[in-house]
């Protein structure tokens, strides 16, 4: 089982992503808990390459190529062999956040992720919880928090709300796999309405 974690910067994902992890592991549950930009040798190599230094330092389709190429490998190297021996995966952002950051913020690229997605990934989560919370908040945690790889300097309210709005229209779009979490809340009940939705 794929289960993804997605949501602006700040708004607590990776924390709930780590809960989620520690409890399927009390239940006795094999779990691999993973991230993105990252999750295996080479992406990590990847993501200081995108995450670090100038920040026009790539262009949008440079951008989008060097998170394929991260995916790729994380896919092929820790995710797929993690699910291939039954474990259930958890991972912090994957494609929905290229949708909504390379796709809509950084460029108007959506066409080509989709595409590029379809060519060299292929894989959709079986689950994605979308943490979803007040743009304004979220800046505030995220840039109380703000390290050497953060890009808070090019995150200013208005590209929030543009992420927000991509990750509601995800889950609206996809049903299927999407749940919309209000992550408006203490950490402790938004950690047990994603128990119970799982
Ligand atoms: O989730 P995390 O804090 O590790 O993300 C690091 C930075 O990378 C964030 O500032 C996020 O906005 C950015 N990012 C991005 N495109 C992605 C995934 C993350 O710009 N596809």
């Amino acid at each position: 089982r794929f289960i993804t974690f997605e949501g602006i910067d700040g708004s607590g994902k990776s924390t709930q992503a780590r809960r989620l992890a520690d409890d399927l592991r009390a239940r006795g549950q094999q779990v691999v808990l993973t991230r993105e930009p990252g999750g295996s040798a080479g992406a990590e190599e990847i993501r200081t390459l995108v995450l670090t230094g100038d920040p026009g330092r790539w262009s949008a389709m440079t951008e989008l190529l060097l998170f394929n190429a991260a995916r790729r490998d994380h896919l092929e190297k820790t995710i797929q062999p993690a699910l291939a021996a039954g474990h259930t995966v958890i991972c912090d952002r994957f494609a929905d956040s290229t949708r909504a950051y390379q796709g809509a913020t950084r460029g108007d690229l959506r066409g080509t992720v989709d595409q590029l997605h379809a060519l060299m990934i292929g894989l959709e989560p079986d689950l994605t919880f979308i943490i979803d919370m007040d743009p304004a908040t979220a800046l505030a945690r995220g840039l109380a928090r703000v390290g050497a790889e953060q890009r808070f300097e090019d995150m200013g309210l208005p590209l929030q709300q543009k992420v927000r709005s991509v990750f509601c229209d995800l889950a609206r779009d996809h049903p299927e796999r999407c749940v919309l979490i209000d992550g408006d809340r203490d950490p402790d009940s938004v950690a047990a309405d994603i128990a119970s939705r799982l």
